[in-house]
């Protein structure tokens, strides 16, 4: 189906043309004329299904008619994301004459007055900032006919509920309100009621499905060799851009320079960064300037990076919706993707959280030749108990993450912007080769191993090394 075919007007299509796409997703077939028909819409996506066309698209249709004022609010979590929304409300729009705006926290005010004098037609906001702004009366929010609530779970998470409601107060009540969320915790369901008229909902994609495309993988390992097995992983792979999550901002930074020190090319981003860190750091990650993003939850909301070829969970995340989040940076539309979770026997209880929560299991991988610093006794022991998934069902034999582990040294890996410093060569095993994210699995038994394989739990040991 053409975009044509949605209803939109010519020079939104120009538009969409010049953004070099091809046909609308699922979501923007159906939010798109449930959105032009004026009807409230609750959209249970997340990031990567292009939903932020799916609103901007018809939004800047109605735009066209009628006065031009502030007459459309997009609401996001995070500065980064109010960043992404604009600028791509702004390419879809530059065959016309509606101005758009943002507005964030973290830099300095009177810019961003100037800009709301100029007046915009669609304004792109974090709460807090525009509530500051509305005190110091630099926009008037009462010609607002569209509100949209961008990753609402999210801006709840981060204790935006207060600030949403105290701005829905202050907007007209006859209204289109639009909710993008790829979960619906109690308490957004509470906002949604107060916020919304008889929504239809456009359940595109379960919020707990990750996009299509993305191959997981779990690696159990010991906490404090997280970062060898991380380091050796990237001597491994072909890693055109990673990246990394951790639980802190003080992990992120403590990663950043453990990875500086052995040669990558690594920057952290998290909310003690500076917004012109933050932009800098995203914007070497675009251009191939740096291969790994550090990065915590907050910062993981408005990442929009093409061609993120992996996603490692150093830390595993706190919830289930944080895990759908994080590796939905991977995998976006049409792209493929890799997203790993390393994984301690302390977080043994978390991973099994989000494998409830995905409805599967994740296949656990162990990478052949690194040195789990155990005796093969003990590693078979562990490969086999609960805590590393093996007898408990949780194990899954699988060919291995699609690209991980090709059996090339570092240094020969095409693509690899590894420097070479401190890599070894690596001894990549066969069972790691190539498996997709369909692979039939298989289930471990009680006593298989990390791959589910009887009645050799530990293949891939070299006993006389005594390593994986
Ligand atoms: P979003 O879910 O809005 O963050 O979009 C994810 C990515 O998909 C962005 O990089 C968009 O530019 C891209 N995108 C959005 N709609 C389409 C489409 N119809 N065809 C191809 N790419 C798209």
């Amino acid at each position: 189906m053409p975009f044509a075919a949605l209803g939109l007007p010519a020079p939104i299509l120009k538009g969409v043309r010049a953004a070099g796409y091809a046909e609308p997703t699922p979501i923007q077939r159906k939010a798109i004329p449930i959105i032009l028909s004026g009807r409230d819409l609750i959209g249970a996506a997340q990031t990567g299904t292009g939903k932020t066309a799916a609103f901007v698209l018809p939004i800047l249709t109605r735009l066209l008619e009628g006065p031009r004022r502030l007459r459309s609010l997009v609401l996001t979590p995070t500065r980064e994301l109010a960043a992404q929304v604009e600028t791509n409300a702004r390419d879809y729009a530059r065959f016309t004459n509606l101005n758009v705006g943002v507005v964030y926290g973290g830099v300095p005010l009177p810019p961003q007055e100037r800009m709301l004098r100029a007046g915009v037609d669609l304004l792109v906001a974090t709460p807090g900032r525009l509530l500051d702004l509305f005190g110091r009366l630099a926009l008037r929010l009462d010609y607002v006919e569209v509100l949209v609530l961008d990753e609402a779970d999210r801006m709840v998470d981060m204790g935006f509920a207060p600030d949403l409601k105290r701005i829905l107060k202050l907007l007209p009540t006859e209204r289109q309100t639009l909710m993008f969320s790829a979960t619906m915790p109690p308490e957004l369901n509470k906002v949604a009621k107060e916020a919304m008229k008889d929504p239809a909902r456009a359940d595109l994609a379960p919020s707990n499905r990750p996009a299509a495309g993305i191959t997981q993988a779990v690696y159990p390992v010991p906490g404090n060799l997280k970062t060898d097995l991380l380091d050796q992983m990237l001597s491994r792979m072909e890693v055109r851009s990673m990246i990394c999550f951790t639980r802190t901002k003080h992990g992120a930074d403590r990663l950043a320079r453990q990875l500086q020190r052995r040669g990558i090319s690594v920057a952290p981003i998290h909310g003690n960064r500076s917004q012109s860190q933050r932009e800098r750091a995203l914007s070497d990650l675009k251009r191939g300037r740096i291969q790994i993003l550090v990065a915590t939850d907050i910062a993981s909301r408005g990442i929009d990076v093409e061609g993120i070829s992996h996603i490692v969970n150093y830390d595993v995340p706190h919830t289930p919706e944080d895990y759908v989040h994080r590796i939905g940076r991977t995998g976006r539309v049409d792209a493929v993707g890799d997203a790993f979770t390393l994984m301690s026997p302390q977080e043994q209880k978390d991973v099994m959280a989000i494998e409830r929560f995905l409805g599967r299991t994740i296949p656990r991988v162990m990478l052949p030749d690194f040195d789990y610093k155990m005796r093969p006794k003990e590693i078979a022991k562990i490969v086999s108990s609960p805590d590393f998934g093996g007898g408990s069902g949780g194990a899954r034999r699988g060919g291995g993450p699609r690209g991980a582990h090709r059996g090339k040294p570092a240094q020969g890996g095409g693509g690899s912007a590894r420097n070479p410093h401190g890599s070894k060569p690596a001894h990549a095993g066969g069972s790691h080769r190539g498996g997709s994210s369909g692979a039939p699995t298989r289930p471990a038994t009680a006593g298989s191993d990390a791959f589910g394989r009887r009645p050799k739990p530990i293949r891939g040991i070299d006993r006389r090394r005594g390593r994986l």
